[in-house]
This record gives structure tokens, sequence and C-alpha cells, in this order.
């Protein structure tokens, strides 16, 4: 067995048990794999073991990787789920299945144009920043810009708003972590209920640390790096 069939094995155990313990079906769960800094061939070993949705972070790196990844291109899908810059959005349109970090008006504008340019219908996830650390990115739930991004979202049509996601404070306690993903869902709920054109299925939350608590608090997708595919290398900035 290698080290990824014995990770997700291991990892699919937790995730039923988490289920389990939240009373949620596993079918509610959805998996998906963070590839972002491994190479290619990863990918094509996890999509042999049924992987099917990946998480990339940077445009480039994603860029260099599809080449290779175009046998199982048609089986699997990728999404970007670091910040995107708008200058790069086109290039992003074109090369991802969706846009997670969906996180100004003007990316969801150059996005929008990019995507309807090629008759195209973009999933994208608007990512809420739940935590006071400046690196986090993402809007602010009380935001001027998102409730300007809200209200635009239903006119473009070259996107398909499917829900939220956040990333959790690193390292915070679990009691703080926990309060975070509750926010995001109850966020949700408000915002499902006052825009009733978007849809809101989606809370992507949680991650190697932390989705067990993501998975009690009502996560439909946890994105998992670690705990599948290892120790990153620190990344480049
Ligand atoms: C890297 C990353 C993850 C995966 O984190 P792990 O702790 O390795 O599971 C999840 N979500 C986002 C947005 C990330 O950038």
């Amino acid at each position: 067995m290698t080290a990824l069939q014995a990770n997700l094995d291991k990892l699919e155990e937790a995730i039923a048990s988490a289920c389990r313990a939240a009373g949620r079906p596993r079918g509610e769960v959805e998996l998906m794999a963070v590839s972002k800094t491994f190479p290619a061939p990863a990918i094509l070993e996890a999509a042999s073991l049924g992987l099917t949705l990946f998480g990339e972070n940077r445009v480039q790196e994603f860029a260099s990787k599809a080449a290779a990844l175009e046998p199982i291109r048609a089986a699997t899908k990728y999404h970007l789920i670091g910040h995107l810059q708008s200058n790069k959005a086109a290039r992003a349109a074109e090369l991802f299945d969706g846009v997670d970090s969906l996180d100004s008006v003007r990316l969801a504008e150059r996005l929008h144009d990019a995507a309807a340019k090629s008759a195209k219908r973009l999933p994208v996830l608007v990512e809420i920043k739940l935590s006071p650390e400046e690196t986090k990115t993402g809007l602010e739930p009380d935001s001027e810009e998102l409730a300007r991004l809200l209200e635009l979202l239903p006119g473009l049509a070259g996107l398909h708003m499917c829900g939220l996601m956040t990333i959790a404070p690193w390292g915070a306690p679990e009691t703080q972590t926990r309060a975070c993903f509750r926010s995001l869902r109850a966020s949700r709920d408000r915002w499902a209920a006052a825009h009733p054109r978007l849809h809101f299925d989606v809370l992507s939350m949680g991650m190697s640390g932390d989705f067990a608590l993501a998975i009690a608090e009502g996560a439909t997708r946890i994105r998992v790096g670690t705990a599948l595919f290892g120790k990153r290398a620190p990344e480049p900035r």
C-alpha cells in the first residue's frame, strides 16, 4: 500500500466517524484533495484511488501541471482556492472548473467577462473572512463590498454562485474554530434568505487539522491537503 492510500484510508475513517458523531450521512460531505505544491503524479495517483475534486492555490502552478493531467482531465475537477488577482482572472476562468476564493466585485466582473466569452458558467464560492488575522483573504461578513457582490451575482450569467468558503484562524483553540464555522453557517442562512436567486448549498470549511469540527458545524465540502499528501515544502512568496 502506498503512503497516499494509507493516508486516504485513515482520512476516510475519520470523516466517517465525524459524520456519524454529527448524525450526518457521509454523502453530505465532499472531499476536496488540496494538491497545491504537489506534482502532477501525486494527482494522478490520487485520481486512481477515486478522488475527483482537487484544490490548487496558484494559477501558474496549476497551468504547469495541466498537460500531465490530460489523461484524467475529463474525470476530475480542479478548483482555485487561493487568492486570485483580477489580472489573472481570464486565465483562471479558462483553466479551472471553479473558483472557490471569490473575494471582490472587481474579480467577479473579470471572471464573468472571461467565462461569458467562452459561453462558460463558472462555479464560484464567495470567500468570507471570519478571523481577524491580517493575512487571511476573503470578504468581511458585514462589509459593503460583500453586500454589493451578493446584489450583483444574480446578474452575472458567466458565474454560478454555489456557496461560501472560509479558512479558520490558524492554530486557534477548538472553541474559536468551531465558533468560526458556526458563524459561516449562520451567515449563509441569513444571506440565503435575503438572496433567493442565489444558491448557497456549498459550505467549504475545514482542513486537515479541523475538518471534524467543520463537519459537526455543517460543512458540505472539506479541503484536505497535508493529511492526504503529507507535509508541504514551505511556499515561496
Ligand atoms: C492549503 C489549503 C488547504 C489545505 O490545508 P491542509 O492543512 O494541508 O489540509 C485548505 N484550504 C486552503 C484555502 C488552502 O490554501
